[in-house]
C-alpha cells in the first residue's frame, strides 16, 4: 500500500481528498497546523471511512516538525493543501503570504529529498491565468502577472516544483489548476467551514439560506456576460477530491524522471453568479435573500477551463451534477448548525 501525507488535510479540499485516497486503497497520513481548521472534518473523515487516520499538528514551514511524520512512515507521495488562500488578506499581509506559502514548500521538498523524494500533487489555481484574452483557458493559456500576493505565491511555487523537478530525480510532480470547488460530501460529515464571513460564493450563499448572514451580495451585473454576472467554473469538491487520485496514478505510471505536469481541474462549462443563485433555491427549494451591488476588486469577469488534458492523460473528469453538488453544500450547512 502506498502511504501519501496529506499536508492541510484538516481543511476543506485536503478532507475530502482523504476520504477518496482511502476509497482508492491508499495509505493516508494527515499533517495540518489547523491555523485555518478545526477537527470537525478530521472527525468527518474517520466516520466516513472508519479508519484512524494518524494526524500530526504540524506546520510545514518547520522541518523539525516534518521530520517525525517522515521518520514514523514511508511516505511514498505529498498531495501539499497547506497554504495561506485568502486574496484580500493577502494585498494586506502579503510576507506573511510569502513567508508561509513559499518556505513551506519549499522545507517539505527539501524534507522529501532527504528522504528519498517521491510524488507531489501541487494545489494551484485558476487565479494564475487572470483574466485570459481567450476561453476556455487550456494549460498552455499563459499565466498572468499576479494581481494579489496570494496569486503570485501559487505563480511562484509552480516555478519552484518545476525547477525542483529538474534537479532531483527522485521527485515526480503534478500541479493542479483548480477552478471554483463547491459542494460538500455526500454524507453531510465534512464540507467547507470558513472562519468569520465568507469570502467565496458557495459559502456565503449557505449561510444566508442558513439565517446566518443577512443577505447576499451579487459583486456586479454589468459585465460583459450573458446575464451580466460573472462567469465561473464550479467544480464539486468530491470530483476536485477525485483528480488527486488520478494525479497520483499519472505519477505512478510514469517510469522517466523529470516529470511536472500541470493539469485545469473544472467542469469546462461556465455558469453565472446568478445562474448559480437560482439554481440554489431551485434545487434546495428555498428563496435567497440577496442584492446587486458593485464589482468585487480584483474579480475577472469570466474564467471557465478546457479540461481535455486532464479527461485524455489523468483519465479524469467532472462527474457530478451541479443539483446534487448544490444539494449537498446546503445538506452540510444545515448539518453543522442543526438545521432539520
Ligand atoms: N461573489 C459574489 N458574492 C459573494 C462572493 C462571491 O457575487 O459574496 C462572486 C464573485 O464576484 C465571483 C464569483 O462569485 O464572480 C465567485 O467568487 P468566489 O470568491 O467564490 O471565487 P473566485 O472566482 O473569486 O476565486
Amino acid at each position: 500500500m502506498k502511504n501519501i501525507l496529506i499536508t492541510g488535510g484538516a481543511g476543506y479540499i485536503g478532507s475530502h481528498t482523504a476520504v477518496e485516497l482511502i476509497h482508492a486503497g491508499y495509505g493516508v497520513v494527515i499533517a495540518d497546523n489547523l491555523s485555518n481548521a478545526d477537527t470537525t472534518c478530521l472527525e468527518g473523515v474517520k466516520k466516513i471511512t472508519g479508519r484512524d487516520i494518524p494526524f500530526y499538528k504540524a506546520d510545514c514551514c518547520r522541518k523539525d516538525q516534518l521530520l517525525p511524520i517522515f521518520r514514523e512512515h514511508r511516505i511514498d507521495g505529498v498531495i501539499h493543501f497547506a497554504a495561506f488562500k485568502a486574496v484580500g488578506e493577502s494585498v494586506e499581509k502579503p510576507l506573511m503570504y510569502y513567508h508561509n506559502n513559499l518556505l513551506s514548500l519549499v522545507t517539505l521538498l527539501e524534507v522529501m529529498v532527504e528522504n528519498g523524494g517521491g510524488h507531489v500533487v501541487f494545489s494551484s489555481s485558476a487565479t494564475v491565468y487572470g483574466q485570459p484574452p481567450v476561453l476556455p483557458v487550456t494549460e498552455d493559456t499563459p499565466r498572468m502577472p499576479a494581481t494579489s500576493p496570494y496569486g503570485n505565491t501559487k505563480q511562484i511555487c509552480e516555478d519552484i516544483l518545476a525547477d525542483a523537478v529538474k534537479a532531483y530525480a527522485s521527485v515526480k510532480v503534478v500541479i493542479l489548476r483548480y477552478f471554483n470547488p463547491i459542494g460538500a460530501h455526500p454524507s453531510a460529515l465534512i464540507g467547507e467551514l470558513p472562519r468569520g464571513i465568507p469570502n467565496n460564493l458557495v459559502p456565503f450563499i449557505t449561510q444566508t439560506a442558513a439565517g446566518v448572514r443577512k443577505e447576499l451580495h451579487i459583486f456586479g451585473s454589468n459585465y460583459n456576460t450573458p446575464d451580466g454576472t460573472a462567469l465561473r467554473d464550479y467544480i464539486d469538491v468530491v470530483d476536485l477530491a477525485a483528480a488527486h487520485v488520478s494525479a497520483l496514478k499519472r505519477m505512478e505510471a510514469y517510469d522517466k524522471p523529470g516529470l511536472c505536469e500541470v493539469f485545469n481541474v473544472g467542469t469546462g462549462k461556465p455558469l453565472s453568479v446568478m445562474e448559480l443563485v437560482k439554481k440554489f433555491e431551485t434545487v434546495n427549494h428555498l428563496s435567497l435573500k440577496y442584492r446587486i451591488t458593485g464589482r468585487r476588486e480584483g474579480d475577472v469577469e469570466a474564467v471557465w477551463a478546457d479540461t481535455s488534458l486532464a479527461n485524455r492523460v489523468l483519465s479524469w473528469k467532472a462527474r457530478r451534477p451541479l443539483e446534487e453538488t448544490l444539494a449537498n453544500a446546503w445538506a452540510w450547512e444545515r448539518n453543522i448548525r442543526g438545521i432539520t
